[in-house]
C-alpha cells in the first residue's frame, strides 16, 4: 500500500476567493507534510473538491462530479473540503451513493493529513468539520501561482448573519490576524515579486486586532515599501468607516476602487435580509464614498426575488442603482440555501417568471450604466497593471488593469508581467476599455473625439 508520501493530490476549487486563498494555504499544508501535488485530475491518487455553499445547487454538482471522478478512477480518494463538508457532514457521511472517503472543513485543514493517514490505515471514512474561535492559518504560508496579485485573508469568519447566507454557519465566527503577521507577510510577497495585494474578509470592517482597525490595517500595509497596488474585499455598507476614504485618497497605493454589497434597494427587504442598513444610508454612504474620492470605482452584488419582495420593492433597487451608477454589478436570483435562516422561515415564493424578469431588467439597466462610464474615460490616462500577456481573443494584445478595476487591453509591445504601464483609452465596450501605451515623453492631443494623435516631444 502506498504510504501518504507518495500519493499525488489533485484540488478542484469552487466559489469565492477566500476558498481560492484555502486552496493555496491547503496545498502548502500539504507539500509540508510530503504530500505530491498534480495539476492533472487523471495523475491523482486522492483529489480535494473545496466546494462552497453559496451557489446554487452546490450539493447536487459536487455529487456529480463524484460520481465522474469514481467512475474515471475507481480507486481514487475523494475529500470533500470547504463550505459545504461543514454544511452537509451528515447527508455526505451517510448517503451510500455518494462516495467520499473524508470530510474537512475550513478551519480543519491543518488535520487533513492525520485524516488522510487514518483513512488509509483503517479504510474508514474520516471527518473533521469542528469551527474554531481561534484558526487564521497565520502561521501557513500559502503557496501561490499567479506572480502578480496575490490574495491575503486578514480575518475568517462572519458574525453578521443575513438570512440567505450560509457563511456564519459554515466558516464560524470573526477571528482576525495579528497586523504584524499580515505587513511580514506582504514584505515577503514584495520580495518575490508581487506587486498588487488584496486583503480578504467577509467584512473587512469587522477587521479588530487589540486596538487596530481595518484603516490601521490598511496604513501599515500602505506603508511596505515597494507594494505598488492594495485591493480589499468586502465592506459592508453597514458599517463602512470614513476614516478609510480619506486614507484611500492620501495613499497612492491604496486603489480607488470598491466592491460594496448592496443585495437590496427596499427597506422591508433588507430588513427581512437582516442587512441592517436603509436605503437612504446606503445611498448617503455612496454619495459621501464620491465626495472624498470623485473617481472612485464602486461594484455590487444584488438577490433579486428575496422571499415576498413585490414589484414595487424591487423598483426600489432598480432606483438605487440608477441613483448610484454602479461601474459593474453582479445579479443573482434569489434561490434557498439550505440551512440558512431564510430558508427555515420564509417560502421562496417569488415565482421564476418574476426572478428572471427582474434580473433582466437590471442587467439591462447596468449594461447601459457601464457602457457610458466606460466611454466617458475615453481620452483619460489610466495606470495598468498588467495581468496578462494575451487575451481570451488574441495573442497580439495584452491585459491589465486601472486602478478602478476595470480591464484594459493593449497591443502588445514589450511589456512584461506585472509592468505598471500608462495607458491612453481609445475605445471602450461594456466589459472592456482599450488603449494605447503611453511612452515615456510621449504626450497626447486629441483632435476630435474619435482621432487621436500621438505627439512625440
Ligand atoms: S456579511 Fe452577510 S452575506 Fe457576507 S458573509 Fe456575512 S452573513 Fe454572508
Amino acid at each position: 500500500m502506498l504510504t501518504h508520501e507518495q500519493k499525488k493530490v489533485f484540488i478542484e476549487t469552487y466559489g469565492c476567493q477566500m476558498n481560492m486563498y484555502d486552496t493555496e494555504l491547503i496545498k502548502s499544508i500539504l507539500i509540508s507534510n510530503q504530500f505530491g501535488l498534480t495539476e492533472k485530475e487523471s495523475d491523482a491518487d486522492i483529489v480535494m473538491l473545496n466546494t462552497c455553499s453559496v451557489r446554487d445547487n452546490a450539493n447536487r454538482k459536487i455529487q456529480n462530479r463524484v460520481h465522474e471522478i469514481k467512475k474515471a478512477k475507481k480507486n481514487t480518494m475523494i475529500g470533500v473540503l470547504g463550505c459545504m463538508a461543514t454544511n452537509f457532514k451528515t447527508e455526505l457521511l451517510e448517503n451510500k451513493s455518494f462516495p467520499i472517503d473524508f470530510i474537512a472543513g475550513p478551519d480543519s485543514y491543518k488535520t487533513l493529513p492525520t485524516l488522510i493517514n487514518s483513512l488509509i490505515s483503517s479504510g474508514k471514512q474520516q471527518y473533521d468539520v469542528t469551527l474554531s474561535e481561534f484558526e487564521t492559518y497565520s502561521d501557513i504560508n500559502p503557496t501561490r501561482q499567479d506572480g502578480v496579485n496575490a490574495w491575503i485573508a486578514i480575518m475568517r469568519g462572519c458574525n453578521n448573519f443575513c438570512t440567505f447566507c450560509v457563511v456564519p454557519y459554515t466558516r464560524g465566527r470573526e477571528r482576525s490576524r495579528e497586523p504584524k503577521n499580515i505587513v511580514e507577510e506582504v514584505k515577503r510577497l514584495v520580495k518575490d515579486g508581487y506587486k498588487q495585494v488584496t486583503l480578504l474578509g467577509q467584512n473587512v470592517n469587522s477587521y479588530r486586532y487589540e486596538q487596530y482597525d481595518f484603516t490601521d490595517l490598511m496604513k501599515m500595509v500602505s506603508d511596505v515599501e515597494g507594494i505598488e497596488r492594495i485591493r480589499y474585499t468586502s465592506p459592508h455598507p453597514k458599517d463602512y468607516p470614513v476614516k478609510l476614504l480619506h486614507l484611500m485618497k492620501e495613499r497612492d497605493n491604496i486603489c480607488n476602487q470598491i466592491h460594496m454589497p448592496l443585495q437590496a434597494g427596499n427597506d422591508r427587504v433588507l430588513h427581512k435580509m437582516n442587512r441592517t442598513y436603509d436605503k437612504q444610508e446606503f445611498l448617503d454612504l455612496v454619495t459621501q464614498i464620491k465626495s472624498i474620492i470623485p473617481n472612485i470605482g464602486i461594484s455590487t452584488d444584488i438577490i433579486v426575488g428575496f422571499p415576498t419582495e413585490t414589484e414595487e420593492e424591487f423598483l426600489d433597487t432598480y432606483d438605487v442603482m440608477e441613483q448610484v451608477q454602479f461601474d459593474s454589478a453582479f445579479i443573482f436570483k434569489y434561490s434557498e440555501r439550505p440551512n440558512t435562516r431564510a430558508a427555515q422561515k420564509f417560502p421562496d415564493d417569488v415565482s421564476e417568471a418574476d426572478k428572471k424578469s427582474r434580473v433582466i431588467r437590471l442587467n439591462d439597466l447596468q449594461n447601459n450604466i457601464s457602457l457610458k462610464k466606460n466611454h466617458n474615460l475615453i481620452h483619460t490616462t489610466q495606470k495598468v497593471l498588467i495581468e496578462s500577456l494575451s487575451t481570451k481573443k488574441s495573442n497580439n494584445e495584452i491585459q491589465g488593469r486601472a486602478e478602478c478595476n476595470r480591464i484594459v487591453i493593449i497591443p502588445k509591445e514589450k511589456q512584461k508581467l506585472g509592468d505598471t504601464i500608462n495607458c491612453l483609452i481609445t475605445d471602450a465596450t461594456r466589459n472592456v476599455l482599450k488603449g494605447v501605451e503611453l511612452k515615456e515623453n510621449q504626450e497626447f492631443a486629441i483632435s476630435t473625439k474619435r482621432n487621436l494623435n500621438l505627439i512625440h516631444s
